[in-house]
């Protein structure tokens, strides 16, 4: 256990209530630089195998007197550690000392203002009279024992409130989204002045600690296996690797026909030459392609890559012999914060990992063991990891890419020849929204072949041929997104382009669906 990161960095325990704002309150610890880990509401202290320096019970769905309701372990109060609870955390803190703890008259949900009573209270330092948003339709009737009211609002009388000895607080609203303006003042007031939590957790530092890590668990001897795809998660866990290990770290790319113009060597280039990553490039496009004839229905071409994609790496692997004459022990894993959060949810039923169903095949097919680097980071530290680990930066900011590739942005039955012509129309494309200096403005864009045909007219001659759909889409999480409004004469650049240059088109479109109702891919 010595070797987990929060062992390495003074580390706050966000226990997850399930609120859609949980994660949050992780991200905004670690944006002043105090690392902070998400587990689920129902953690045993006791099997934690870390000490936190401090612990934030987060907001959630239920209401502390439901039967059922989720419940803190009270083992937390032995830590002798701040707590500080939010929203449904600070009725939790009224619920066990006290009960008083109801159904308010009317829900609360928007903005409201911070009115602090306590002005010496170290919690509420310089965040009086700011906007802090609510959500909630439970509230406190009453102070649980031995707590004090510090701060109300027009509708919460106990909008803040803290032990009258222990530096324990609960709050009725969640600092943690932008919406409260002054809360991550009161996140840092609570972190970093209450908990002492020191504010060591940078990337510079996370590299070191990193590196340390890998090598413990590796060990002297073991080699790893991965795979890499071009994309930042896939690069940085695999250069980091190479700075832990060397060359005992194997990485395969697998092209597998669908990749973007000119990939696999693109990438060779960066991870071998630029990088200095021992890698192996499998074209095993032919075999990708011939399963793929006749398909159509996309969830059959997922299945297909993703499959096909398991036994050729699994090929490839067995091919590699380790110095040390024993087999691969471990296969690496480009993991990342969020997919944890997701998996260990409390309502799941386990805290198993979700692997990408690629890799668990892989696992048991191979009996290997895992290696996840990068799941403690949001996407924004790997990013920020990229860039330090000496990543270009183009593809560090990479737009995200889906495994399926190109199949599932050739719509209909994917040949060869339709790859090529999709793969040239998003070649223009996105070489158009770079030298326009709007790619990193968008956060996904594509091109994909539409498989009907329509009339045209080029030199004089009538053309009856395909059509292109431009898709360029924005968005901060993806759940949600809005098309990019382009200015007409860049879209009319790229048609003209694409018309002109990729045979086998007659006509380009672009794609004015948000998502909802749309997806972002079209298949
Ligand atoms: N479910 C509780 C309520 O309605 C807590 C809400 C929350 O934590 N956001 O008050």
């Amino acid at each position: 256990m010595s070797e987990q990161v929060s062992n390495m960095f003074d580390t706050i325990l966000v226990l997850d209530f399930g609120s859609q704002y949980s994660h949050l309150i992780t991200r905004r610890l670690r944006e002043f630089n105090v690392y902070a880990e998400m587990l689920p509401c129902t953690q045993k202290i006791s099997e934690l195998g870390w000490k936190p320096t401090g612990v934030i019970l987060s907001g959630g769905p239920y209401s502390v007197y439901e039967e059922g309701a989720p419940h803190v372990d009270r083992a937390i109060f032995d830590l002798n550690v701040p707590i500080l609870g939010i929203c449904y955390g600070l009725q939790e803190l009224a619920w066990i000392d006290g009960k008083h703890v109801g159904r308010g008259e009317k829900r609360e949900y928007g903005p409201s203002t911070l009115n602090v009573i306590d002005k010496e209270n170290p919690l509420f330092k310089d965040v009086d009279h700011s906007t802090v948003w609510m959500s909630h339709g439970d509230k406190l009737h009453g102070l649980p024992k031995d707590y004090v009211t510090v701060a109300t609002s027009d509708n919460s009388p106990y909008c803040g409130i803290a032990h009258k000895t222990l530096p324990v607080y609960g709050i009725q609203f969640h600092p943690e989204v932008t919406h409260s303006t002054h809360g991550k003042t009161l996140l840092k007031n609570f972190a970093v002045n209450i908990c002492r939590a020191k504010q060591n957790w940078t990337m510079e530092n996370f590299v070191d600690t990193e590196i340390q890590r890998i090598r413990k668990l590796v060990g002297p001897t073991a080699e790893v296996i991965g795979a890499v795809s071009g994309g930042v998660d896939s690069t940085v866990a695999s250069k980091l690797m190479k700075e832990a290990i060397g060359d005992r770290f194997h990485a395969i790319l697998v092209d597998n026909g669908v990749l973007r113009l000119n990939e696999a060597e693109n990438v060779k280039k960066t991870l071998v030459d630029g990088l200095g990553i021992n890698l192996t490039v499998v074209d095993a496009s032919d075999e990708f392609l011939d399963k793929l004839k006749g398909v159509t229905d996309p969830e059959k071409k997922r299945k297909i890559i993703g499959n096909t994609f398991i036994h050729v790496f699994e090929r490839e692997a067995a091919k590699i012999k380790p110095k040390d004459g024993k087999e691969i022990e471990f296969l690496l894993q480009g993991t990342l914060y969020p997919d944890v959060i997701e998996s260990i949810s409390f309502k799941g039923p386990s805290q198993t990992i979700k692997t990408h169903h690629n890799v668990g095949g892989l696992l048991e097919d191979m009996k290997l063991k895992l290696i996840e680097p990068l799941r403690e980071l949001f996407k924004d530290e790997v990013r920020h990891l990229g860039e330090l680990l000496g990543i270009p930066h183009d593809l560090v900011w990479r737009h995200p890419f889906p495994g399926p590739g190109i199949a599932i942005r050739v719509l209909g039955e994917v040949t060869r020849e339709q790859v090529e012509i999709a793969r040239k129309a998003d070649h223009i494309y996105i070489t158009e929204i770079r030298k326009a200096g709007l790619y990193n403005k968008i956060s996904q864009a594509f091109a994909a072949l539409l498989p009907v045909k329509s009339v045209g007219v080029m030199g004089d001659q009538r053309t009856y041929e395909q059509v292109i759909a431009l898709r360029a889409i924005e968005t901060t999480d993806f759940m949600t997104a809005d098309w990019y409004p382009f200015e007409h004469d860049f879209l009319k650049r790229v048609a003209l382009r694409i018309v002109n240059e990729v045979d086998g088109v007659a006509r380009v479109t672009y794609d004015i669906t948000s998502k909802p109702p749309a997806t972002v891919e079209w298949e």
